[in-house]
């Protein structure tokens, strides 16, 4: 008998029980972490990983820091920016940002319709023309899609020559497909803006996000360290089957067993559907078979010399180019590259039965590689001293037309089942970190019965 089976109580299942974990969270990425210093009560978190962070986590090589895809800290939600400034305990740096739009062999500033003085006048006029004499404001007074919408607040100017393509090029479906739900990202533009960008005034779009942060040692992923030593994270656990019991969940990665009185997913839906004994409903699997989450590919480069232009990130429209935006992490943080070099990193966004997803990563780095010596955006392929391709199965969440009912479906029918689904992939969300902490707030205020919020880097429970 446990020598300490008495503090329990004289019944050995009695003591088991009160040693259950009350929450297992599947994954270590931003969501379970946060999940893990948001709920009440004791948790695991398990990572299939050796390391804190998921999509938001990054790579060291050769002195350069790489994250899985450029990743900086900006949010509208100003206590949730803050702790997550202030869980970096003064390992931060702030950035003004410096975007530009490659348009017609140029670069104009971002946002394209902040900038229209730099664009060739004709262009410039057919952007002005469509926003002040706007014949959609009175065809679509209540926008049913991303089309409709972006016509009536920019007009056919601007929609034509970046919104359309560009948006086109990031989600790969048509614009008409794409849901009214992502219009809630783009800011409207303010009518005088527009109006002094055409005639030549600077102007700045986008204010949220015109100064942002990074850590200034150790990539992105610094922000998942410092959450998981606040959390019992156990690295090295691939979950592969989940069984509900009665009362408490068990969780298998094929060797180790665990058990917990509940559970909180982050993992992809599609792939959670495929590793628990519930029996889910044909309705509800036609809803996660519904989801479009696409793939990416991501390039990293280092590169010798110095990096006169200082851009945060280049955007592409042009079609014939796969990349969407290039951006150059050592902006974000001087740490990011060695002295001497700086780095550029390319994403390309795509669906997974693409002729482009099908290309070796030697033909992507070699297109990526082009493209940029072409567009004068690197200027010798010999000083290209570093080179690195990866691939992301699930990055990009699709707000497509069904998307709204298909989420709708799953978000209610796992929890009822016992299965808290959180974080971009989980609960399905095209969000950022920001985004992740602002719902978890709201699931663990749920899990926990009353509110929880933050303060600097404290959690108020
Ligand atoms: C290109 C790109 C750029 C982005 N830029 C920004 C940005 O600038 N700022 C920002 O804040 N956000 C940005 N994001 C969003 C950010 O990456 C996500 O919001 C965040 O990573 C979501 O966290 P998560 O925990 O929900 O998912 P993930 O980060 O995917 O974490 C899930 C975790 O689960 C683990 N896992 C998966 N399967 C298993 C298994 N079977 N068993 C155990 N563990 C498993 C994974 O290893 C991973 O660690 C960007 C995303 C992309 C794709």
């Amino acid at each position: 008998m446990d020598p300490l089976a008495y503090l329990a109580g004289v019944d050995g299942e009695t003591d088991k029980e009160d040693r259950m974990t009350d929450y297992g969270i599947l994954g270590a990425g931003p969501a379970g972490l946060s999940m893990a210093l948001f709920l009440e009560g004791s948790s695991e978190v398990l990572e299939a990983g050796d390391h804190p962070g998921g999509h938001a986590s990054s790579f060291f090589e050769e002195g350069f820091t790489f994250d899985f895809g450029p990743h900086i800290m900006f949010s509208k939600n100003k206590p949730v920016l803050q702790f997550m400034i202030d869980s970096l305990e003064g390992n931060v740096h702030e950035c003004r940002r410096k975007n530009v739009v490659s348009f017609r062999n140029r670069l104009v500033k971002y946002p394209f319709e902040n900038a229209l003085a730099a664009l060739p006048l004709e262009d410039n006029l057919a952007c002005l023309k469509g926003y002040v004499f706007n014949p959609y404001k009175a065809q679509f007074p209540q926008p049913a899609n991303l089309r409709e919408w972006l016509l009536v607040t920019f007009g056919d100017g601007i929609c034509e020559r970046y919104l359309f393509p560009y948006n086109e090029k990031v989600w790969n479906i048509p614009v008409e497909e794409l849901s009214m739900l992502w219009a809630d990202r783009i800011p409207n533009p303010n009518p005088e803006d527009i109006l002094k960008s055409a005639i030549g005034y600077e102007t700045e779009g986008y204010l949220h996000q015109l100064y942002y942060h990074y850590p200034r040692h150790g990539g992105y992923q610094a922000i998942s360290e410092a959450w998981a030593k606040r959390a019992a994270v156990t690295y090295g656990f691939h979950v592969q089957s989940l069984e509900r019991r009665e009362d408490s969940w068990l969780v298998s990665d094929g060797t180790q067993t665990r058990e917990y009185r509940q559970l909180t997913s982050t993992l992809p839906i599609q792939y959670l559907a495929t590793i628990t004994n519930l029996d889910i409903p044909t309705e509800v699997r036609a809803a996660i078979d519904g989801l479009i989450v696409n793939p990416m590919f991501i390039v990293s480069l280092g590169i010798r010399g110095t990096d006169a232009d200082q851009y945060t990130a280049i955007y592409f429209p042009e079609p014939e180019f796969l990349v969407n935006r290039v951006s150059f992490p050592a902006t974000f943080s001087p740490e990011n590259a060695p002295a001497g070099t700086y780095s550029i990193q390319a994403e390309i966004t795509c669906t997974r039965d693409s002729a482009t997803w099908a290309m070796t990563d030697a033909a992507i780095l070699e297109h990526v590689i082009d493209g940029l010596l072409s567009r004068g955006i690197v200027a010798r392929r010999d000083d290209i001293i570093y080179r690195n391709v990866q691939r992301k199965t699930y990055s990009y969440v699709v707000y497509d037309r069904y998307y709204a009912e298909n989420t709708r479906i799953i978000r209610e029918w796992f929890p009822r089942h016992g299965l808290h689904l959180a974080g971009r992939f989980g609960f399905v969300e095209y969000v950022n970190v920001d985004g992740v902490l602002i719902r978890n707030l709201e699931i663990a205020s749920q899990l926990n019965g009353r509110p929880v919020s933050v303060s600097g880097s404290a959690v108020v429970r």
